[in-house]
């Protein structure tokens, strides 16, 4: 039998040509343990091929986490559950895994006062998904709506809303912070009834729906939207005391004791 050269030297070269990187650093270590311990050839392809989609995997996940803009460290394993006993750790872990609601264009609302960590569950929901394959924008309402508002000056608010649709989920936080002139242009009104029944929006908010009346530019607009907004969602109430201003007062005994031991 004629022996087969290889050019070893040009393997890597290929690889590059092929952009197929995990191959690239690893088909060394792999082909030795084949050699060794026998491989079929299809089994030592089918590894290779892993690897690379693995990888491939791992970074588009990391370019959707870099996308999503979501705020560090909030994440579901730092989120204290017992703090907020209305909501359902289970059910918010049913939502984290993408299931349906997804794929129906189903919204997620959070209600609260200040300070009772809607934002941290939105963001760590957001996380979740983002690792589970889905893609995800978090923004400050009023950011976002500032943003379209360009859009529709430059007649791009259609094209604008429609380059949405690559997340499935959209989060926007604090909608009642946006100001009465930011809703006289109505384009969060127009983003939510181009996402309704398609494309997921999660939305909080600090007083459910009853001063949103500035966030829309009439009435009717209000009701319509609100009317889109609840139609398929699910609703978080979140109805404790800031966790900021709890996490203060339950450090405060130990810094009375540190200054009582100071003076005394
Ligand atoms: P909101 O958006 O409702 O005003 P945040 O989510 O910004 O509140 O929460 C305020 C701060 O308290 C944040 O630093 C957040 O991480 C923290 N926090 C709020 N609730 C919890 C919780 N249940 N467990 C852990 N940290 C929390
Ligand atoms: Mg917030």
């Amino acid at each position: 039998m004629s022996k087969i050269s290889v050019d070893t030297a040009r393997l890597p070269l290929l690889l590059n040509e092929l952009r197929l990187p995990a191959i690239g650093r690893l088909w060394q270590d792999i082909a030795a343990r084949a050699d060794k311990e026998g491989w079929p050839a299809i089994r030592f392809l089918s590894a290779l091929a892993e690897l690379e989609v693995a990888e491939r995997a791992r970074r588009r996940i990391e370019r959707h986490l870099v996308e999503a803009r979501l705020p560090p460290g909030k994440t579901l394993d730092s989120f204290d559950f017992n703090a907020v006993p209305m909501l359902s750790k289970a059910h918010v872990l049913a939502l984290a895994s993408g299931d349906t609601w997804l794929s129906k264009g189903a919204n997620l609302l959070l209600f609260g006062p200040p300070g009772s960590g809607k934002s941290h569950i939105a963001a760590a929901l957001g996380r979740t998904l983002v690792e589970n394959g889905y893609r995800v924008l978090f923004a400050r309402t009023t950011d976002i709506v500032q943003r379209l508002q360009a859009e529709r000056q430059s007649l791009q608010l259609a094209p604008a809303i429609a380059k949405l649709d690559r997340f499935d989920l959209l989060l926007l936080d604090d909608i009642s912070y946006v100001s009465k002139d930011q809703a006289e242009t109505s384009v969060l009104f127009e983003l939510i009834a181009a996402r309704y029944e398609r494309r997921s929006l999660m939305i909080t908010a600090n007083q459910p729906f009853g001063d949103w009346s500035k966030v829309f530019p009439d009435p009717a607009m209000t009701v319509a939207a609100i009317d889109r907004l609840v139609h398929h969602a699910t609703i978080f109430e979140m109805n404790v005391e800031s966790y900021r201003r709890r996490t203060a007062i339950a450090r405060k005994p130990k810094s009375d004791q540190h200054t009582a031991k100071a003076t005394a």
